[in-house]
């Protein structure tokens, strides 16, 4: 089967990223939530001692703080800046419900990077009814982002969906593209985590898992990442960009990225553009692992650095004619083009033998009693199981 994108280079140790995990506990319900364990807020230095762990494990260029709802978190603002003061991007993660123009100037304040809102339908929240229209949901993603905006903050966008062909899939990539400050978009497809029982183990010994009862409800535990594509083919002729595989088969995407630019025309109407990779992009990441030691993840937005990747994309195996047009096409918006990351993920599942089948290398590692577990199961992980 011909490869849907870009495999990338990443392995176990360089791996970019990682997760901080700083709580439980949340002001709002979600319809799908991996946390299962009783609130509490850890403290700081034991999230410092995470962080630590982290750089020993992996070559890190960014780390994404999750919970729990973070803002409930006391010293968030402290958290963000020990990321910093270890060189590291500070991503932060957030239901936005106590998200204001004054805690949004403390992040930045702290150092934060990008903050991702996660705001979709069918959620129990205090500042949206629970039957919410889509254009409600979407002016509070707006607003928030508009927020973010205003104090100097990227903004990304976290949404769940139900089903591989959704129609949430679509309006969530809308919003995005059209967006003039929401540069980033992570759907997960949902698990039914609730029917995992307990998972042993971790990424670098295995992990292995046992079902309480069959899974319900949820996108195709294999395939979904690449029905999504299809989807995302048909609807909005966009194609995906760079995967990274499974532990069961490094060829199966469960992780899919697309890279789209987007610009206004003179008459202020949205022109877009989806690139392919090329060995421009290959070349970078081999010479950033060789120059800087690690990989890059998080990128700021700059319009003069995209135009140079369009340039030498262009050149070196992109779609030459597409990207040399949307060039001349957004010539007019050269401070608005945006480079637009959109990321889909499927995540682990527990096989018929056992084995937990997960995104590898997972991005989106964890650590517990000191092992690196995905985070979309980290909750269902039976604690002094496993070696590090
Ligand atoms: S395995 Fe890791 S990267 Fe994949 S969905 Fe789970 S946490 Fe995210």
């Amino acid at each position: 089967m011909k490869p849907l994108a870009w495999r990338l280079p990443w392995r176990e140790g360089t791996v970019p990223h990682a997760v901080l995990d700083i709580c439980r506990g949340c002001n709002i319900t979600c319809r799908a939530c991996y946390n299962a364990a009783p609130a509490e807020f850890r403290p700081l230095q034991d999230i410092e001692a995470d962080l630590d762990r982290m750089l020993a494990l992996r070559r890190l260029s960014s780390v994404t703080i999750v919970g729990g709802e973070v803002t409930l978190h006391p010293d968030l603002c402290g958290i963000v800046s020990r990321v910093k003061q270890r060189g590291l991007g500070a991503e932060v993660c957030t239901n936005g419900v106590l998200l204001d123009a004054p805690y949004a100037a403390r992040l930045k304040a702290a150092g934060a990077d990008i903050i991702y809102v996660h705001i979709e339908s069918g959620q129990e929240r205090p500042d949206l009814p629970k039957s919410a229209s889509p254009a409600a949901v979407r002016a509070l993603i707006e607003a928030k982002a508009d927020l973010l905006h205003a104090q100097g903050l990227d903004a990304g966008l976290l949404v769940t969906v139900f089903s591989e062909t959704s129609a949430e899939i679509v309006e969530a990539m809308r919003v995005t593209l059209e967006s003039p400050h929401i540069n980033y978009l992570l759907i997960t497809l949902y698990r039914d985590t609730g029917a995992i029982a307990s998972v042993t183990g971790s990424l670098a010994g295995g992990l292995r898992g046992r079902m309480s009862r069959p899974a319900v409800g949820q996108p195709d535990p294999v395939e979904g990442v690449t029905r999504t594509a299809d989807l995302v083919s048909r609807e909005l002729g966009l194609q995906p960009f760079a995967y990274v595989g499974s532990n069961a088969d490094a060829g199966n995407p469960r992780w899919l990225s697309y890279l789209v630019g987007t610009a206004r025309r003179r008459d202020a109407t949205l022109v877009q553009h989806c690139l392919r990779a090329s060995l421009f992009e290959r070349a970078f990441l081999w010479l950033s692992l060789r120059l800087s030691g690690r990989y890059p993840m998080y990128q700021a937005q700059d319009p003069r650095r995209f135009r140079v990747q369009l340039l030498a994309n262009a050149l070196t195996g992109g779609r030459l004619r597409g990207n040399l047009g949307f060039l001349a096409a957004s010539r007019h918006d050269r401070a608005g083009l945006r480079a637009k990351r959109l990321l889909f993920q499927n995540p682990a599942f527990v096989a018929a033998d056992g084995r937990v089948v997960h995104c590898s290398p997972c991005a989106d590692a964890v650590l517990k009693e000191g092992r690196l577990v995905p985070v979309c199961i980290c909750d269902r992980v039976a604690l002094g199981s496993g070696s590090a």
